[in-house]
């Protein structure tokens, strides 16, 4: 998507060889339009997928998903982190390593929103080594729905995550797909 290649161009800062901040659009700011821009994106590339509702996962896949939900004319779910099992019942829990922060969570959905019937759109902000779109897959499994896509808005190609949802049969669509990121450097995969 050309307009977030050239904000990621514009104001995405490169930490490392792996680490892209883009904390003035996305991540800490966030610009509503380009939201917007985004969620009408992933809608029209999944209109076809009868998606009955949009998982994401706090905090910063919650403004994509909801205006993807919204012009899908869908419910929107937030997967919660927890610090800690929550033992009654009511939820469907996963494990998750945190790629940022090197800490772990517990990918947290309550049962009472999701069923089988569901066919479900996960959208979240990166896609590094793929641990929380695993996760959020293993919840959604674990709910007897199908995960019908996969939506991500910067995609780091060079890291492990998009191959291993491909390998395990999920359409995944990336908005911006970074070949290569170096300090001061960032490259997109040519399509
Ligand atoms: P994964 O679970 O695929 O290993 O990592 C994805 C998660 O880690 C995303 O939800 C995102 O919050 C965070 N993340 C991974 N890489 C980056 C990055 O380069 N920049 C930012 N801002 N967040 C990242």
């Amino acid at each position: 998507m050309k307009i977030l290649e050239d904000r990621i161009l514009k104001e995405g800062k490169a930490l490392s060889d792996s680490v892209l901040k883009v904390d003035s659009f996305i991540n800490h700011q966030v610009d509503p339009v380009l939201m917007d821009q985004m969620g009408k994106e992933f809608a029209e590339h999944f209109k076809e997928k009868n998606i009955t509702k949009v998982l994401t996962i706090e905090s910063s896949g919650i403004a994509p998903a909801l205006t993807t939900a919204a012009y899908l004319q869908v419910p929107m779910i937030i997967l919660k982190k927890q610090t800690s099992k929550i033992l009654n019942g009511e939820v469907y829990q996963t494990r998750i390593t945190s790629f940022t922060k090197g800490t772990s969570y517990e990918l947290t959905l309550y049962k009472e929103y999701i069923n089988e019937n569901d066919n479900v759109l996960l959208i979240d902000d990166f896609l590094a080594n793929g641990e929380a779109a695993t996760g959020g897959s293993r919840l959604i499994e674990q709910a007897g729905a199908n995960l019908a896509g996969i939506g991500i808005v910067i995609e780091k190609s060079f890291q492990r995550g998009r191959k291993r949802l491909i390998d395990a049969g999920y359409d995944v669509y990336s908005l911006a797909r970074v070949a290569k990121l170096a300090e001061g450097i960032v490259e997109f995969v040519e399509e």
